[in-house]
């Protein structure tokens, strides 16, 4: 099968033949249909997260199931199925816990050995699926079935963009109908943030980015108001628009710690900032201290949304499938795999909301 893969921090993905591994009893192989590409990957690519060269990177896709093995149950060849990032093992102290996207297997599936490269040496693929690549030998835990006749490229996305951000805003923040909420950061995950606060019946969504075409979209989501943070200090430019008080709710969806700092201090006494982007490892986050006691502002840490992927990536599908989420206008362009690496540009150059890679 051909996969683009990650040989060296900040080079290009090389896009190759490789020989996938013979799948185990509780593995299934999947015809990867669609890819999304995600910031995430990216900061594997730029040591931003840490996972050492060479590998198989991509963790948002989507595709139909090839092969079950002797062990798999609830799966079947021709099952069209959503990649999980986070394994959602069903048997651990947090899967038993309604906390899938803390299970106990995530670093587990990383580890194993999913392809060789022409010369032997030995491919992992990132957080156990390898999205970039013609098939996924997985673990059942990663993939999730649905039932639906939505195109590949919009099922992808719900493998990482959608639910991280329309999790963010329902299940992490659990935002009220009528209230404001602040993105700071309108990417993939960032509309789907804004996206999540409208069907939660936000009454004001204030969008934060210095590009236009991700404030233009973000207007076109659902998001009520559109801030460039090049017209001036975004904090002030929010309590302007919230009476002064400030949000009942942020969400950083970028990955910068300074910016974490600037959703908490864009939230109103009692309000709620949300950290959803992915900083480096060593980051640190500085926070006010009397905000934090005295006028109880809260901060929370958000991964995968908090979603439990087997109940919400159903529930996704049918807002889509209902006109209720638009994930058609977060897809800017699909690309066939050898032209990955100009998927990366285009996201670099912040020239795109997401493109997808389709592979068959
Ligand atoms: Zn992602
Ligand atoms: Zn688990």
């Amino acid at each position: 099968m051909r996969a683009a893969i990650f040989t060296e921090n900040d080079g290009p993905l090389v896009v190759e033949d490789v020989t996938p591994v013979d799948p185990g009893p509780r593995d299934v192989v999947v015809q990867t249909t669609a890819s999304g590409i995600c910031h995430s990957d990216l900061s594997v690519i730029n040591g931003t997260l840490p996972m050492p060269p060479p590998a198989i990177l991509g963790h948002e896709g989507a595709g139909i199931i090839d092969f079950v093995g002797a062990e798999v149950t609830g799966l079947k060849k021709g099952d069209r199925v959503i990649g999980s990032f986070i394994p959602a093992c069903g048997t651990c102290w947090f899967c038993l816990r309604d906390q899938s996207n803390l299970c106990e297997n995530t670093y587990s599936v990383m580890m194993n050995q999913r392809a060789t490269r022409g010369d032997g040496t030995p491919l992992p693929a990132m957080t156990g699926l390898g999205t970039f690549a013609e098939t996924m030998t997985c673990d059942q835990m990663s993939v999730v079935k649905v039932d639906t006749d939505l195109p590949d490229e919009q099922l992808a996305l719900i493998g990482c963009g959608v639910t991280t951000g329309v999790g963010a805003a329902l299940n992490t923040a659990k935002v009220q109908p009528g209230s404001s909420v602040v993105v700071i950061g309108c990417g993939g995950v960032g509309q789907a943030v804004i996206q999540g606060a409208r069907i939660a019946g936000a009454a004001r969504i204030i969008a934060i980015d210095t590009v236009a075409l991700k404030r233009d979209t973000a207007l076109k989501l659902g998001a009520t108001d559109a801030v460039d943070p090049g017209d001036g200090d975004i904090v002030a430019q929010v309590q302007a628009l919230t009476g002064g008080r400030g949000a009942d709710y942020a969400f950083e969806v970028i990955g910068v710690a300074e910016l974490i700092t600037a959703a908490f201090n864009c939230v109103r006494s009692g309000g709620t900032a949300v950290a959803v982007g992915v900083p480096r490892f060593d980051a640190q986050v500085s926070l006010p201290t009397y905000p934090l006691v005295l006028t109880e502002k809260r901060l929370l840490g958000c991964v995968y949304g908090s979603a439990q992927v087997r109940r919400d990536f159903p529930k996704l599908v049918e807002l889509v499938e209902t006109g209720r989420l638009d994930i058609g206008d977060m897809v800017s362009s699909t690309i066939p795999l050898d032209d990955i690496n100009k998927g990366f540009d285009a996201m670099k150059a912040g020239e795109v909301i997401r493109s997808v890679i389709h592979l068959h």
